[in-house]
């Protein structure tokens, strides 16, 4: 499973990052890496209150969350591409430390 995963991501998300930076370079102003953070983080934001909305009793429309993890979505590769993360890469490795983690606290008997 988490082999297919890193196939996945491999093979697609390089191809994605990379489109996410044409559009934006050839449409959008260029903006700083920390303008993308600053970004990121308040649309991570806005979806968080949209939970905390929800979580306190109102009704939110799931158009909503899905507009907003979008926007975390565009948010997270403009920064990366103004950062020069790569995400595919990054990913991998990341993936990779949880399951030797996960596979190391299984063998102790303890929940991931
Ligand atoms: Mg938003």
């Amino acid at each position: 499973m988490l082999n297919k995963l890193i196939e996945l991501t491999e093979n697609n998300l390089k191809d994605i990052q990379k489109a996410f930076d044409d559009y934006q370079n050839n449409y959008f102003t260029a903006r700083s890496p920390e303008f993308f953070c600053l970004e990121l983080n308040g649309e991570a934001g806005e979806l968080a209150n949209n939970e905390k909305k929800q979580w306190k009793g109102r009704e939110i429309e799931h158009s909503a969350f899905e507009d907003e993890a979008a926007d975390v979505m565009i948010a997270l590769m403009n920064y990366s591409n103004a950062r020069k993360i790569d995400l595919a890469a990054a990913l991998t490795r990341k993936l990779q430390k949880i399951e030797s983690k996960r596979i190391e606290m299984l063998k102790e008997g303890k929940n991931f």
